[in-house]
C-alpha cells in the first residue's frame, strides 16, 4: 500500500479533459471520505495549448523536477490542433511522461458494464486487461531510407526488443494475472515475425515458471483480433508488445462501450517516477467548451488509480458507483454519447452522489 495521503499532480490539459477533470477529482475525493484514503491534489496549468501560446513551450523547464515528487498524475487530455500542432502538444506532454518518467506499462480495462451499449452480439461478461509494452519493440525509430525517389527505393524500419524491457512487462502481467482470476494470454506472430516474435514466446514461457499458478496461452494476433469480437469473456489479462498492443488497446474497450467511459493508465510499476492515469479519448475539440463529455472515462481512470496503489475496496466501490448509476439509465442523468438527455454535471455529479451514499 501506497503512502497516505497519496500526492496526485491534477493536469486538465485541453478541451473536454480540463471539462471532465473536476468531476474526477471529486468522486476520488468523494471515495476516500467514505474509504479513508487522504489524497493530497496539486494542479498545473502546463501540458496545454493555452499554456503553450502563453510561454511558447507545453511545459515549464522544470517540470520534471516539479511532477516527479508525486505518486501519480492525474491526466486530462492534450491537443487543440487548430491552433498547435498534435506532434507538437504531444511530443511535448504526455509522450514525455511516458518517456522520462518510464511508463512502460499501458494498462487498459475491458469491461462491459451493466448499461453500456456494445457492438457485440453476443457480449457475455466481458472483464478483462490489456497489458501494452509501451517503450520499445515495433516502434523504434530505428530505420531508414535508400534510394528515394527511385524504382529502388527501400525502407527499413527494425523492431527491438530487449530481454529487460521484455521481461519488466511480462513481470507487471503476470503478477496481474496472479492477483485476478491466473490466467494469461500472450500476443504473438510467430509464425511470421520469425525472429523476435518466436524470442517474445519464449521470454513468456521464461518468465511463466516464476508463476507455475498462472495458466497461459497464446494467439496469433491476426485471430487474437477475432476472439476479442466473438468471444471476449474467454480472456482476463492479455500481454502484447507496443505495436500489438496499441491495436488490441482500442479493440478491447471498443467493445466495451463508447470511447467517453474508457480509462487507460500509463505505469511505472517500480514506483521510481509517477505514473499517469487518464481517459482514452482525446481533448475532442468538436464538442469542447459545450459541458457535454462523458466523465466516465475520467472517473473510471481515478478508479485505476486506486487500484493501483492497492485501494482496493475503494476501487471497487467507485466501479461500482459507475456501473449502479450506468444501469440504470436514466435519460436526464447520461450524457449525448450514452444516448442521454444529461451532460458532463448531471452524470458526473450523480456518481459522486452514489459514493457518497455508500456505506
Ligand atoms: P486523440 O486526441 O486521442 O488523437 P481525437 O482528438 O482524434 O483523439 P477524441 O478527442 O478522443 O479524438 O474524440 C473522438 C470523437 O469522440 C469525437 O467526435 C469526440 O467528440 C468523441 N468523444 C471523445 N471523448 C468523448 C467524451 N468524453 N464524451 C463524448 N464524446 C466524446
Ligand atoms: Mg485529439
Amino acid at each position: 500500500m501506497a503512502a497516505n495521503p497519496l500526492k496526485i499532480a491534477v493536469i486538465p490539459g485541453d478541451g473536454i479533459g480540463a471539462e471532465v477533470m473536476p468531476y474526477g477529482v471529486r468522486c476520488l475525493q468523494a471515495v476516500g471520505r467514505i474509504f479513508d484514503v487522504q489524497f493530497e491534489f496539486e494542479e498545473f496549468d502546463f501540458a496545454s495549448v493555452d499554456y503553450y501560446e502563453k510561454h511558447g513551450d507545453m511545459m515549464p523547464k522544470d517540470w520534471k523536477e516539479k511532477l516527479s515528487k508525486f505518486d501519480a498524475l492525474y491526466f486530462g487530455a492534450v491537443g487543440m490542433p487548430d491552433r498547435v500542432p498534435d506532434d507538437v502538444s504531444l511530443w511535448g506532454s504526455l509522450l514525455k511522461f511516458r518517456r522520462e518518467f518510464d511508463q512502460f506499462v499501458n494498462l487498459r480495462p475491458c469491461r462491459l458494464l451493466k448499461g453500456v451499449t456494445t457492438p457485440l452480439a453476443n457480449p457475455g461478461d466481458i472483464d478483462f486487461y490489456v497489458v501494452r509494452e509501451n517503450t520499445e519493440g515495433e516502434y523504434s525509430s530505428i530505420g531508414g531510407k535508400i534510394f528515394e525517389g527511385t524504382d529502388r527505393e527501400t525502407v527499413i524500419q527494425e523492431t527491438v526488443m530487449t530481454r529487460t524491457g521484455v521481461d519488466r512487462v511480462l513481470q507487471y502481467a503476470f503478477e496481474l494475472a496472479q492477483r485476478r482470476n491466473k490466467k494469461l494470454t500472450s500476443a504473438t506472430k510467430s509464425n511470421g515475425i520469425s525472429i523476435t516474435m518466436p524470442w517474445w514466446d519464449s521470454r513468456v514461457l521464461e518468465m511463466s515458471k516464476k508463476f507455475p499458478d498462472v495458466a497461459v496461452d497464446k494467439y496469433h494476433i491476426d485471430i487474437l483480433t477475432a476472439h476479442f469480437v466473438q468471444r471476449p469473456h474467454i480472456f482476463d489479462v492479455v500481454v502484447a508488445t507496443n505495436l500489438f498492443g496499441d491495436i488490441l488497446s482500442d479493440l478491447g474497450p471498443a467493445c466495451t462501450g463508447t470511447i467517453g467511459i474508457a480509462p487507460s493508465a500509463n505505469i511505472n510499476p517500480s514506483g521510481t517516477f509517477p505514473s499517469l492515469f487518464e481517459p482514452v479519448h482525446g481533448s475532442a475539440p468538436d464538442i469542447a467548451g459545450k459541458g457535454i463529455a462523458n466523465p466516465v472515462g475520467m472517473i473510471w481512470a481515478g478508479q485505476m488509480l486506486l487500484g493501483h496503489f492497492g485501494y482496493h475496496e475503494a476501487a471497487d466501490a467507485l466501479l461500482k458507483a459507475i456501473e449502479n448509476v450506468l444501469a440504470r439509465s436514466e435519460p436526464h442523468i447520461l450524457t449525448a454519447d450514452m444516448g442521454g438527455k444529461g451532460d458532463t454535471k448531471s452524470l458526473g455529479e450523480a456518481i459522486e452522489k452514489e459514493i457518497l451514499a455508500m456505506k
